[in-house]
């Protein structure tokens, strides 16, 4: 069976425009159709056999694949993955997934960098329908936001060990809903890939996210084995805010801050092959990571984690934009570990399943 193949790019672009994709996205399959309609069908089986179909004008990587599979008569698999976001509107593809989370890996209270107490946070967590909330206050090396040191730690996993007999309490007499604040910690990455936290706390944690906060700008051969290592880690649980950067209208003099450089294929395969979950951090300065790599993420076969990285009580109501970038970029419940209840979260992070 023939299939063509300009025809298969020109349903890509108009699912990504059905779905409210950017135009620049959506222009790259449109000048492709172009170009695929102006080549001899000889020439384009002669270039996609010997791969030398980026070689047209208005042809990526991307757009070849398609042709190539198009011209054996298979249907594309971006195409098939496009056209499932037509399925229904975007706005109810996310709000399914927002409605699948059962809590957030990812939030800060005034033990480091947050604003407000623990209590607080998971309070507000428990109102807005989550089963669970990880709190992951800094590591220690990041002073600026007030890391915890191992004793700071310790301490904070008996508060923590405090607010779970309340809650059990409240939940035994029917006054709230069962809710469970769960350990964790926002680890910095060091230079050379190691963790910033004792092996034993780390081990001790319900749920580590490692996430790079120095040198940012170190050159992607640096950065690359750097992330690799901290995912290699068995501790490691979640790979957060992936290329650190700040979208414009953010940092410094709203310039936003530029993506960190690394060789995305190699990382999202270590995250694939360690079990390790991508973040989509909601934060409105981050959304991070881009769409072009958590498109890339889902490609490598990562598991997801849609995170608000709150830092105060409303944050953690972010989590709808995180899952509507996820959607759009073929995201689905099954992957999205936080989907899990806890009790199947903590199984994952103790890698007792696959
Ligand atoms: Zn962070
Ligand atoms: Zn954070």
């Amino acid at each position: 069976m023939t299939r063509d193949a300009a025809a298969d790019l020109r349903s890509i672009a108009f699912c990504l425009e059905r779905a409210l994709e950017p135009s620049y996205r959506v222009r790259a399959f449109r000048t492709a159709a172009a170009t695929v309609d102006r080549t001899p069908a000889a020439e384009l089986a002669d270039r996609a056999r010997a791969g030398t179909l980026t070689e047209l004008p208005g042809l990526g990587k991307v757009t070849a694949t398609v042709v190539t599979e198009s011209l054996t008569g298979q249907e594309p698999v971006y195409l098939r993955r496009v056209r499932t976001l037509g399925d229904r509107p975007v706005a109810e593809g996310a709000a399914a997934l927002r409605a699948a989370l059962k809590g957030d890996l990812h939030t800060h209270s005034d033990w480091s960098d947050g604003g407000s107490p623990i209590e607080e946070m998971a309070r507000s967590a428990r109102a807005l329908g989550h089963e669970y909330v990880v709190l992951t206050d800094h590591s220690p090396r990041l002073t600026v936001a007030r890391g915890l040191s191992p004793e700071r730690l310790r301490q904070q996993l008996d508060v923590v060990r405090g607010l779970n007999e309340r809650f059990a309490e409240e939940a035994e007499a029917g006054t709230a809903p069962p809710f469970r604040l769960l350990t964790g910690i926002e680890c910095d990455i060091h230079e050379d890939g190691t963790l910033d936290q004792e092996p034993e706390l780390l081990a001790e944690l319900d749920v580590v996210v490692a996430s790079v906060h120095s040198k940012l700008r170190m050159p992607s051969a640096d950065m690359t084995p750097r992330m690799v290592a901290a995912i290699s880690n068995p501790h490691t649980d979640v790979l957060g805010h992936c290329t650190g950067r700040f979208v414009k209208g953010y940092g410094r003099g709203g310039k936003g801050r530029p993506e960190s450089e690394f060789e995305a294929e190699v990382v999202f395969a270590a995250c694939a092959r360690f079990g390790v979950a991508v973040e989509v951090n909601s934060r409105p300065e981050r959304l991070d990571p881009p769409k072009r790599l958590l498109r890339l993420a889902v490609e490598a076969g990562c598991r997801i984690a849609i995170d608000t990285d709150a830092h105060a009580p409303g944050q953690l109501d972010w989590q709808h934009v995180g899952c509507e970038r996820a959607h759009l970029c073929g995201v689905t419940p099954d992957r999205v570990v936080n989907t899990a209840g806890a009790d199947e979260l903590l199984r994952w992070t103790r890698r007792e399943t696959a």
